[in-house]
């Protein structure tokens, strides 16, 4: 292979050009904009969202803003897995208020409800409830979020669903980003559709949906001169951006179905090799599969991973370890921690264990043969 095979790249569809060149056409480039509009319509349509979709700068910032709805402030606390990225959490120290980080559990990868139930029943006892819940789904498959949610509704505890990497998948026949009292997307350039950078806040509430927007462009307030009342953020995606979007969304199902495809294929070509195992499929849950994950049964290590990564770099294929937990970044050093098993944590022996495969949905079929038989190679 010349080109090198990455992880997950931009796949533009027949109608991104369109939109951005209407913008262009008509010097509508920026703020907002009829692609703007247009592009939250899909999204919440597409969702189901009934309260709509606020279009926004970034994942990160559609994060920032849930936390603001849900009031979060200084010295709140929000619980949140251990296994994700760092994006879903740093907006919680944005506002001043302090992560408690909960284990995966093994079928879904994702926040343990054991773990979390021990995590509530602990903060009850020491009148430190959570003012908020991030849940992720991480890769593309979706939490437990009938257990999740049967713990949290006993405490009234509202949710928050860092649907970034989830776009596209269902849980029980239901979209992902309405399992939460808000949800958020990314379209970051390698999620499963991108804006180049942007993302979005939904709910089924609308009062959310406009007040985020509100918040997002400086707090105006309502006047014939600039005047503001609250602190206000710069955090909406500009016409150009969301042109992309709108072009994006619709080939979305399109992209979710070749996302399964390759994931498909990596398993049955690997179901021979007793060491290898894919990322778990759940009941009922209908994943996107962002990125094709599996973890190594011979592998215990993140330094014997980092040496798999560089033999497939040797090939020209990007591959990637899975997150590492955010309670064992330098960051979060003093950071509380609950654990699925008492004493031992399922997100730790994912990331020693874990690798993520070349996923994009523009990946040809002789480029995925390709890294099979890399993978088959290295691997024996
Ligand atoms: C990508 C990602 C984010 C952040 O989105 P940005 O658009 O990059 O700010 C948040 N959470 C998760 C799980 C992500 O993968």
């Amino acid at each position: 292979m010349n080109s090198r095979i990455l992880l997950s790249s931009p796949h533009m569809g027949e109608n991104e050009r369109k939109y951005v060149k209407k913008a262009f056409d008509d010097n509508w480039i920026a703020p907002l904009g009829e692609n703007v509009d247009k592009f939250e319509e899909s999204i919440a349509e597409y969702v189901g969202a009934e309260g709509g979709a606020a279009a926004l700068s970034s994942g990160t910032a559609a994060i920032h803003l849930a936390l603001k709805m849900l009031n979060v402030g200084r010295d709140d606390i929000v619980f949140a897995p251990t296994f994700t990225f760092i994006a879903s959490v740093n907006p919680i120290l944005y506002q001043g208020a302090k992560p408690v980080f909960i284990d995966s559990e093994p079928d879904t990868w994702n926040m343990s409800p054991r773990a979390l139930k021990r995590a509530l029943v602990d903060a009850e006892r020491n009148n430190q409830l959570p003012k908020a819940i991030i849940v992720v789904n991480l890769y593309g498959q979706m939490a437990k979020y009938d257990e999740i949610i049967a713990l949290t509704s006993k405490y009234n505890i509202p949710i928050i669903e860092d649907a970034a990497e989830s776009l596209g998948s269902t849980y029980k026949g239901k979209q992902s980003g309405n399992f939460g009292n808000i949800g958020i997307f990314s379209f970051n350039g390698n999620k499963i559709i991108t804006t180049s950078g942007g993302g979005a806040l939904v709910s089924s509430d609308q009062s959310f949906v406009k007040k985020s927007r509100f918040l997002a462009t400086q707090a105006r307030d309502e006047a014939p001169y600039y005047q503001h009342s609250e602190i206000g953020y710069n955090y909406r995606l500009s016409n150009i951006s969301a042109g992309i979007g709108r072009g994006q969304m619709e080939v979305l199902p399109d992209r979710v179905e070749k996302r399964r495809t390759i994931f498909e294929r990596y398993k049955n070509e690997f179901s021979a090799m007793p060491s290898i195992e894919m990322m778990p499929e759940v009941a009922e849950m209908m994943p996107n599969r962002w990125l094709s994950t599996l973890t190594f049964n011979d592998i215990t290590n993140i330094n014997e991973v980092v040496d798999v990564i560089s033999k497939f770099n040797e090939k020209n294929i990007e591959t990637r370890a899975l997150w590492k937990p955010l309670h064992l970044q330098p960051l979060f050093i003093d950071t509380p921690v609950y654990f699925h098993e008492e004493t031992s944590s399922v997100a730790e022996k994912l990331f020693n264990s874990g690798l993520c495969l070349p996923s994009g949905s523009n990946m040809s079929d002789v480029q995925q043969e390709y890294v099979i038989n890399v993978f088959k190679n290295i691997v024996s």
